[in-house]
């Protein structure tokens, strides 16, 4: 049984309500989180404001610092243990709940070492007056946090918010919740106040929307849909909060026909595989140079075949999805590609030994997906790759600029000035130039445009979100 983490103890849902944690791998049942809802949130808000407003603000930035890297340490030490409740809890095969972990403590690592460095501005004035800008935290901040990577979201959103001087209130997903609970429980361990970091499960229409609503609230970091990341902002709207969105892609990779294959190819199957494929950065579209269109799908298709499906404990190339209801959303998908005629190129395969329960769809690579069909329009979320081709540099920039969305683009080209030209051109919060991913770029400030959200997390560039500033004019003649 597990509890919500609240002011450093670990509490019931007031209700005393439930809901199971299912193994994706088994589709079992093992353990129980509690289903809380508004009162629960209410009472970690408060616990979080009594902190913001006690211990927490009486912390030097230094000391923050030290906090959060000594939280790092300790998630380091328990990597192993972390890794493992992670990988039942979302299906993740091995190595992947391992890189989870690792950069989990890499984000308290980087914010513990910047949050003594967030510094306020002096602007040239005259008369007599000198103004300088400080950078304050907002106070209490929301993080309501996806299921694909608890950890890493965890990591970027929390860690900076707190190296930035604000107490947290968490919403997991309720797919999702056992490696940050117990991640909490570290922080208590280290030293972080009573209030400091606080997590409350249960659904996102009952707790997640409470959480957006409560009035004491001072900011929102959400990860996760557009269609929810909208009732967010509107729920924020309400009282003009801040909110920080990432809502996700359908991130081309794009190869010209000077770019070297070789390289390119373990890219672009990791991009669509890892985690298989319930990434919001994915590459979940292939746009291909007519001229080496048909070579490419052969050799993507032949990696293709040879990709395999399992348990997450047999760390395959890919584990099982989140959910059944997951899993039906990808059948959908290659249902309605079926009925519009996409060809399939090729498919991997779920080994024999996978439970019967369990929540495996085997990658899929389709060819000459049109532009306005939804499986080049909206994400899949599983591990399936949509191929078209261009003939030029304009229809290159043309289909990677038409979806709704603008996260993370990849240009493969030896051509340096288009590599340049690309970069500009495509609408993206992140373009990788003959490299994806970047090896989770803990560093690199991320986020989207248009409908893939705004404002930044990751790197320096986020501890400016979780932070507002002001501006204080001294007149002294
Ligand atoms: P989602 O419904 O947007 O869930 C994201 C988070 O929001 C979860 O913690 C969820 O809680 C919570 N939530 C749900 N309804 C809410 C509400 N009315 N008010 C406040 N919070 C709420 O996403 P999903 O159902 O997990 O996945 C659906 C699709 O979203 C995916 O297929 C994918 O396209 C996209 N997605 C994107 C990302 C990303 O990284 N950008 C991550 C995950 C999903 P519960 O899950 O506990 O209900
Ligand atoms: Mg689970």
């Amino acid at each position: 049984m597990q509890f919500n983490h609240i002011a450093n103890a670990a509490v019931p849902a007031a209700s005393g309500r439930t809901l199971p944690v299912i193994d994706p791998s088994t589709g079992e049942p093992y353990d129980d989180i509690p289903r809380s809802g508004p009162e629960d949130i209410d009472a970690a808000v408060r616990a979080a404001r009594a902190c913001f407003e006690g211990p927490w603000s009486r912390l030097s930035p230094a000391e923050r610092g030290r906090l959060l890297l000594r939280l790092s340490l300790k998630i380091a030490e328990h990597a192993e243990e972390l890794a493992a409740i992670e990988q039942r809890d979302c299906g993740k095969p091995t190595k992947q709940a391992r890189s989870d972990a690792a950069a989990l403590a890499r984000h308290f690592e980087v914010y513990g070492g910047a949050a003594d460095t967030l510094c306020g501005e002096t602007v040239p004035s005259t008369n007599g007056t000198s103004v300088l800008t400080w950078r304050e935290p907002h106070g209490v901040t929301g993080h309501i946090i996806p299921w694909n990577y608890p950890m890493q979201i965890f990591g970027r959103s929390v860690g900076g918010a707190l190296a930035a001087g604000n107490c947290c209130v968490v919403k997991p997903a309720e797919d999702a919740c056992l490696s940050l609970l117990r991640v909490a429980e570290l922080a208590a361990e280290v030293g972080f106040p009573p209030g400091a970091i606080n997590i409350v499960t249960g659904y996102g229409h009952e707790v997640g929307d409470a959480l957006a609503r409560h009035p004491g609230i001072d900011h929102i970091s959400f990860t996760g849909s557009p269609r929810v990341g909208t009732l967010i902002q509107q729920a924020a709207a309400e009282r003009h909060c801040p909110v920080t969105l990432e809502l996700g892609g359908k991130s081309p990779q794009i190869l010209f026909a000077d770019a070297d294959l070789d390289d390119a190819l373990p890219y672009l199957i990791n991009a669509i595989v890892q985690n298989a494929g319930q990434t919001c950065s994915a590459g979940s579209r292939v746009l291909i140079d007519s001229l080496i269109y048909e070579p490419l799908l052969e050799r993507l298709g032949a990696a293709f075949e040879r990709l395999r499906v399992g348990p997450a404990a047999m760390d395959l190339d890919c584990g099982p999805l989140i959910r059944q209801s997951q899993l039906q959303r990808v059948w959908d998908f290659l249902s309605d590609a079926q009925a519009a005629g996409i060809p399939m190129v090729a498919q991997g395969r779920v080994v024999e030994s996978a439970p019967e329960g369990g929540y495996y769809q085997a990658p899929t690579l389709l060819r000459d997906v049109p532009v306005m069909h939804r499986l080049a329009q909206e994400e899949v979320f599983g591990p399936v790759l949509a191929a078209m081709p261009f003939h030029d540099e304009d229809e290159a920039v043309a289909l990677a600029n038409a979806t709704p969305f603008g996260l993370v683009a990849g240009v493969w080209t030896r051509d340096g000035a288009r590599q340049l030209r690309m970069a500009r051109r495509v609408r993206a919060g992140q373009v990788f130039v003959n490299n994806y991913g970047a090896g989770g770029g803990v560093e690199l400030p991320f986020g989207g445009v248009k409908s893939s959200g705004h404002g930044r997390e990751k790197g320096f560039e986020a501890l400016y979100g979780f932070t507002t500033l002001k501006t204080v004019a001294i007149h002294h003649g």
